[in-house]
């Protein structure tokens, strides 16, 4: 374990920061691939649907995941770098047990087959097996009575039908065992934005201190890159967390942008291929100290180190957009007022951790007077560190649940 997280630190050390090499996509082979019923007992046959097996063969091994959303009830699988193009999903055998099923690239590498299902169902069991250079991904899925039927929470879903408050669910459960290290931005002689005679280091510590407070009441165990007012580099703010052992950085800002150019909270994911003008703005003013500092990491290069880093990012990137969609999900249905587009890509140096999900949430944006104002305001910060400690825990939660789904 010290031995990979050496590994890591050496390959964060020698990142380049370029796109990773495209390397040739894994196949679907359809005519190894079916939807198949289980054999019914006496039980499906007077009370339901049959058991259903999806297996998927691929022309070699691939990370993987799967989940239900309902409403429809559908399984979703995603396919890390195989390539459905030209492949019809009229031509897999045993469709008509599925009222539907689609399929194609899905964003950054990965692939999606959505499979509508007959009736509520739970995954019983998911597995991808190799046979010699093939891998076979098989999932059993039981009928369950509707009231048992468990889909993710979409966050998409939250944004478009907010309930009343009063509506809104008991909190969620506490969640020991999870580590979290939260990295107020700035700090020290950088004092970060400044609006009103407010400077956003300070704003964001008080924020920091507060959520950590929510959060250990949870039972989360919290560490902090800054606990006062100090300069902390970016490369030891991810240092810290790896230190920590945690398993999510969430970087807090509250920046600010040319007038109008941004307005409320706003959750940036690693994307080093974005060119957000936003972004780009905010990357240069979180770099700056430290390319001043002779960090500077531009220029190296290393072949090695880049494919090992977005090897480790297959897994780290989609539980770092998990925890987006799902942070969004818990601001808007606490009222939080979101940026256009809640969710962003941008290549922010605390960000690109290969192992540890890391999120960078702009609390607000201490240009806009009304952002200045929440941020100042005890009430509207209650409500913004309940958001976030709902969705850390829930996080958590379908982390562990994942856990016990994803094998790669
Ligand atoms: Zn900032």
């Amino acid at each position: 374990m010290r031995a990979v997280a050496l590994i890591l630190a050496l390959v964060l050390a020698l990142w380049p920061g370029a796109p990773a090499q495209a390397q040739e996509a894994g196949r679907l082979v359809l005519g190894g691939s079916s939807l198949t019923q289980a054999p019914q007992g006496w039980w499906h046959r007077l009370f339901g649907p049959a058991p259903l097996e999806v297996a998927l063969t691929l022309d070699r091994p691939v990370p993987w995941r799967a989940f239900l959303v309902g409403e429809p009830a559908r399984l979703v699988i995603d396919l890390r770098d195989v390539d459905l193009a030209g492949l019809d999903p009229a031509q897999l055998f045993g469709k008509d047990l599925a009222p539907a099923i689609r399929w194609g690239s899905f964003r950054r590498g990965w692939s999606r087959l959505v499979i509508e299902l007959p009736g509520p169902y739970r995954v019983a069991r998911a597995g991808l097996r190799t046979q010699g250079p093939e891998a076979r991904l098989q999932i059993g899925l039981d009928p369950v009575a509707p009231e048992d039927f468990a889909p993710r929470p979409s966050a998409a879903a939250a944004l478009r039908n907010l309930p009343d408050p009063a509506q809104l669910p008991e909190p969620p459960p506490r969640a020991p065992g999870l580590a979290v290290t939260l990295d107020p931005g700035h700090g020290g002689f950088d004092p970060g934005a400044q609006a009103g005679g407010e400077t956003e280091a300070a704003l964001v510590l008080t924020f920091a201190q507060e959520l950590r407070r929510a959060l250990e009441a949870r039972g989360v165990t919290v560490s902090m890159t800054r606990d006062s007012d100090v300069y902390v580099r970016l490369e030891d703010r991810m240092t810290a967390a790896r230190q920590a052992g945690a398993h999510l950085l969430l970087s807090l800002h509250a920046d600010a942008l040319p007038q109008g150019q941004a307005a409320g909270a706003t959750v940036y994911v690693w994307n080093p291929a974005s060119d957000g003008r936003a972004a780009a703005q905010l990357a240069l003013r979180h770099q700056r100290d430290d390319l001043l500092a002779g960090m500077d990491l531009r220029g190296q290069d290393d072949t090695l180190a880049t494919v090992l880093m977005d090897f480790a990012r297959t897994d780290t990137q989609p539980r770092s957009e998990a925890f987006a969609r799902l942070l969004t999900s818990r601001m808007a249905l606490r009222g939080i007022g979101l940026h256009g587009r809640p969710v962003q890509g941008a290549a922010f140096s605390v960000l690109k951790s290969p192992d540890i999900p890391s999120v960078l949430l702009e609390l607000g944006f201490i240009s806009d007077q009304t952002d200045l104002a929440n941020l100042t305001d005890p009430e509207w910060r209650a409500r913004m560190v309940e958001a976030v400690a709902e969705a850390t825990t829930g996080w958590w939660r379908d982390e562990q649940a994942r856990a016990g789904l994803l094998r790669h």
